[in-house]
């Protein structure tokens, strides 16, 4: 069998403390999860379910990259996250048996064309163009559950240029991550390669060419990229 054009590419991120790589099938999203930003973004945090979107496997970045400004916007924020790497499929699992579908844990960024998303709201229109652009999903080395087990607690931060941005916990998840794999896995079959990006926490804000962008999640390795003129 051979394929009518070269296939694409696999996209993969680092695992730490080895060349091994794992291999990016999809990317799940939780939006509204830390009750602070939804607040920051105008919305009541108890009112309703985790609502989920995605983005191409391919717009994942590694640490150190240099991202492009990307196209069309004029107000690129950062929203750092927590991201758990599935390691195992399922449908309909859950809550008290998700961990063990978990293979390990990143820290990333949800970059967002927030102008895009602010219309795309308005108009009842998908987010599509606001959240799954290219290099929209920079994800620092993974740690594999096996040896950090599985964090509940710790500091997740992020800094523009030096200067702090957002500073919370992830124990102020409104949807814990076994919560977030048992909703997630009512509406999709997880599959082994999956990412879950699992929300922000307020403080998110603008991006400019030439930023610098540092973050990190308690115990796990930090990532950093900068953002650099298009073109
Ligand atoms: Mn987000």
């Amino acid at each position: 069998m051979s394929f009518v054009i070269d296939p694409p590419r696999q996209p993969g991120v680092a695992v730490a403390g080895t060349n091994a790589r794992f291999p990016v099938r999809r990317i799940f999203c939780v939006g509204r999860n830390y009750a602070d930003h939804v607040r920051e973004m105008g919305n009541d945090p108890k009112s309703e379910p985790p609502i989920f979107f995605t983005k191409p496997a391919d717009a994942v970045v590694e640490s150190g990259a240099a991202i492009a400004y990307p196209p069309l916007t004029a107000n690129l924020h950062h929203e750092v996250e927590l991201v758990v790497a599935v390691g195992k499929g399922g449908a309909g699992i859950q809550a008290a048996a998700a961990l063990d579908y978990v293979w390990g844990y990143a820290v990333g960024v949800d970059l967002t064309r927030r102008d895009l998303q602010n219309n795309a709201k308005k108009a009842g229109q998908p987010w599509d163009a606001a959240k799954g652009f290219d290099q929209s999903a920079p994800v620092g080395a993974l740690m594999p559950a096996g040896k950090i087990g599985h964090p509940r607690r710790g500091r997740i931060w992020l800094s523009v240029n030096g200067g702090a941005k957002q500073d919370a916990d992830i124990a102020d998840m409104i949807w814990s991550v076994p919560e977030i794999i048992a909703a997630l896995s009512r509406s999709w079959a997880l599959r082994p390669g999956d990412l879950i990006f699992t929300g922000t926490p307020a403080g998110v804000g603008p991006l400019v060419a030439g930023d610098a962008v540092a973050c990190g999640v308690e115990g796990l390795p930090e990532l950093g990229f900068s953002i650099v003129r298009d073109g």
